[in-house]
């Protein structure tokens, strides 16, 4: 048993997390600022042996005594983090410096959620580790993948100046229940437009392409990076490296949900890549791990959740 911390616990993926960690016996602290997460999420965990929720915001110290940190706080949506893009930013190397001074006092291990931003709009393709990618350091989302790229930089100066045991996984296009229904991002709002028979809205002509990890799979990756042997740091992939269209997505959502909802174009958002699909060779190596849930399974869980939030809120 551990005692783990989850920062971003209540949101898409942090909630997964902790229900596998209380799962498996550990012991739990969810703390987030529910920007984009939400209690529900956690809801049916409140009151079980082992788990707590603190409402904190990670720019801010925090001082608790635990063994293992994942640091998921972050607005993943576009959406999202252009909402309040210092925010953003402050979130990704303010909370990052907080939670490595937490990890240096306690001396526990502590695993960033870094993500594929940090390649850009890559002119690599798929994108191994060692590519150090194509980022707009001024655009609208500079404030993300730049925040994320300083919070890179600094759990490997943490690592070798103070020794400290960090884990960091670079998390590609990951989709499944509780996402947030508005948060943006393509798979809830195809979702979400067909089931209630809005238009689909495709950005730009729809040939640009994205690799969509079922949560199911990223969560174990998670837990085997956390659980991996001292000295592996990565940065690792994790993702799943089937390649699809926006406008293949959109079909198969269509079809999933049996909807005739049209498509509608309109404008690519600036800075949007191209392309993105992960090389995940690290991540079979180090933890011997590979996505197995294919799209269209993952695709009628998510469905199936958005049909029930929709209709009971
Ligand atoms: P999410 O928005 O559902 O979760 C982020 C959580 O962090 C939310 O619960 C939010 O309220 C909380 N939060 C935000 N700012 C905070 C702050 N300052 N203090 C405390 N809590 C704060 O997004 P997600 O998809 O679950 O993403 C989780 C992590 O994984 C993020 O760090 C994200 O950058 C990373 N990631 C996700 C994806 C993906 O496809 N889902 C891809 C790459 C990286
Ligand atoms: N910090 C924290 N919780 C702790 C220990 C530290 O939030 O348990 C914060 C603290 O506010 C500090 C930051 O982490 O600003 C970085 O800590 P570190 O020890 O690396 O640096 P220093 O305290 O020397 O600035
Ligand atoms: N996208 C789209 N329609 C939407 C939302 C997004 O065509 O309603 C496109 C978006 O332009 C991008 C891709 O889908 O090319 C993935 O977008 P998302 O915001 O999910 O993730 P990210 O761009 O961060 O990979």
């Amino acid at each position: 048993m551990n005692k783990v911390l989850v920062t971003g616990g209540a949101g898409f993926l942090g909630s997964h997390l902790c229900d596998r960690l209380i799962a498996r016996g550990d012991e739990v602290l969810c703390v987030d600022n529910f920007f984009t997460g939400a209690k529900r999420n956690v809801a049916h965990l409140v009151g079980r042996p082992g788990f707590d929720l603190l409402r904190h915001d990670i720019t801010f110290p925090l001082y608790v005594e635990v063994e293992r940190i994942f640091n998921l706080a972050c607005p993943a949506s576009p959406v999202h983090y252009q909402f309040d893009p210092v925010q953003t930013t402050k979130t990704s190397v303010h909370g990052a410096i907080n939670m490595l001074g937490l990890a240096k006092r306690v001396r526990g291990r502590i695993l960033q959620a870094s993500t594929s931003e940090v390649y850009g709009d890559p002119e690599i393709h798929p994108q191994p580790e060692r590519y150090w990618g194509r980022v707009n350091p001024v655009g609208i989302r500079s404030c993300y993948d730049e925040g994320k790229r300083c919070a890179e930089t600094l759990f490997f100066d943490y690592q070798r100046q103070h020794h400290l045991d960090v884990k960091v996984v670079r998390i590609f296009n990951t989709y499944g229940p509780r996402m947030h229904p508005a948060d943006g991002r393509v798979v809830s709002n195809f979702i979400v437009q067909a089931l209630r028979g809005e238009n689909l809205t495709i950005y730009g002509d729809g040939s640009q392409t994205r690799s969509f990890c079922y949560v199911d799979d990223l969560v174990e990756a998670l837990l085997r990076m956390m659980d991996s042997e001292a000295g592996f740091c990565g940065p690792v992939n994790l993702g799943n490296p089937v390649e699809f269209s926006m406008l293949e997505l959109a079909e198969q959502v269509l079809r999933l949900v049996g909807s005739a909802s049209q498509l509608v174009f309109q404008p690519l958002p600036s800075d949007d890549p191209r392309h993105r699909q992960p090389d995940i060779a690290l991540a079979r190596d180090k933890l011997s791990w590979e996505p197995l849930v294919a799209l269209e399974d993952g695709l009628k869980e998510t469905v199936a959740y958005f049909r029930h939030v929709l209709a009971h809120g």
